[in-house]
């Protein structure tokens, strides 16, 4: 009698469910709570509420709750059903469990807590003792539940960004709200098709509001932003560390080939430099710095690129579009007049793209916000042993990166 007033309380049921029978089982280390109600109990419709006398009762079921005593806890229950005249025979609601669940709405909540407060999925699992594939219908039936309960909020701000799913080509593309650090919308590819799927994720009002894009400059994800964003030209911003990665990118090529043009004359001055030319002069150790200067006092076409590269920095200092622009012609004059290939290249490819670069000018923004996202995916990936599939690894992401509202009630 005592353990039956004890899980009235702990399941915190009121009228008219009461708990019937508690049974302990050693062997599997399993409570089960038994859950009854009244006879000439009635219950409402799920769907119009009607309140109807019982009608019958679905087969018995079992729902994992909370442990207690240590012991794995069920509870169990025969759920009525009602014959509603107008909506048939119906299972009603019961208060403790959301409908189709196997766990109750307590064990819900804590194992979201608790694969929250972990971010990772394996982890929670074994300490929830549950399977692979129930652990991830608890993430699946909370983001269902997030993006259902989502208002389309305005998203002034926007970035679009690819994310590597495994190694290769397999590829997901999502939507960013830079302004709250959120994924909004996720689709399969990283080409315009994908892009768009994505856009279409969020509402028309949603679409309206969009003031600013932070993209790499993938020309795909311009093209789905032209057709589907109103004005997107004055609206696409190529982000300002993409922009820099293409000029790294460009002073290791001039870096590689003079490299192999001293080695052949037997100079071996810029053995493992590679480093010193990538990082920020600030980030340099006292010996790195000593050898970095040397470097620059001796006239190397490497020593050359990576000034064209520090100049381009400056880009984003200015305060309007057509500073910025101004700025950039003359840097681009200077670079082309070169014999600098890889630089050249690069200041071709960006004043193909200016417009939409000095657009950071007027927009402020950048995909840095996709960064430290993308380092909290890799960091549940790494730590939660894969995704096997790639529509977990989408729920995976909205459950920690949504920003949802993530509990039954
Ligand atoms: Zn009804």
């Amino acid at each position: 009698m005592q353990d039956k007033e004890l899980y009235q309380h702990i399941l915190g049921l009121s009228t008219p469910w009461s708990v019937s029978d508690v049974k302990l089982n050693i062997e599997s280390q399993e409570i089960t709570v038994r859950v009854d109600h009244p006879r000439g109990t009635k219950f409402c419709c799920p769907e119009c509420s009607t309140e109807l006398p019982c009608y019958d009762h679905g087969e018995e079921r079992r729902w994992r709750h909370l442990d207690s005593c240590q012991f794995k806890t069920i509870l169990v229950a025969q759920v009525p059903r009602i014959k509603c005249p107008d909506h048939g025979v119906k299972s009603v609601s019961v208060p403790w469990a959301e409908p189709y669940s196997r766990f109750t709405l307590l064990f819900e909540r804590f194992a979201i807590d608790l694969l929250l407060a972990t971010q990772t999925v394996k982890n929670a699992m074994t300490m929830l003792q549950l399977k692979w594939d129930a652990t991830w219908h608890i993430i699946e039936r909370a983001v269902e539940r997030g993006k259902a309960r989502k208002q389309p909020f305005p998203l002034p701000r926007i970035g679009i960004d690819e994310k590597a799913f495994s190694k290769g080509q397999n590829y997901v593309s999502m939507i960013y709200d830079l302004d709250n650090s959120t994924v909004e919308a996720i689709s399969d590819g990283h080409d315009t098709e994908a892009a768009i799927g994505c856009f279409f994720q969020l509402s028309a009002g949603q679409i309206q509001s969009i003031e600013a894009v932070a993209m790499d400059m993938s020309p795909a994800y311009v093209k789905a932003t032209k057709q589907v964003i109103p004005l997107a030209e004055s609206k696409i911003v190529h982000d300002c560390f993409h922009v820099m990665q293409l000029a790294n990118k460009a002073v290791d090529k001039v870096r590689r080939s003079e490299h192999r043009q001293l080695l052949l004359e037997g100079d071996e001055q810029l053995k493992g430099s590679k480093y010193l030319w990538l990082t920020s002069i600030e980030n340099l150790s006292e010996s790195q710095s000593k050898r970095f200067d040397e470097l620059c006092s001796l006239s190397l076409q490497t020593g050359r690129a990576w000034s064209y590269k520090e100049l381009l920095r400056d880009l984003w200092a200015h305060k309007t579009e057509t500073k910025a622009k101004s700025f950039f012609s003359d840097w681009y004059n200077r670079v082309i007049h070169t014999k600098l290939e890889p630089m050249k290249k690069l200041a071709r490819t960006l004043k193909e793209r200016i417009s939409n670069i000095v657009t950071y000018c007027t927009h402020g923004i950048t995909n840095a916000v996709a960064e430290g996202i993308n380092s909290k995916i890799m960091s549940i990936k790494r730590r939660a042993g894969g995704y096997r599939n790639k529509e977990n690894f989408k729920k995976a992401i909205f459950f920690y990166c949504g920003a949802l509202d993530l509990y039954p009630r």
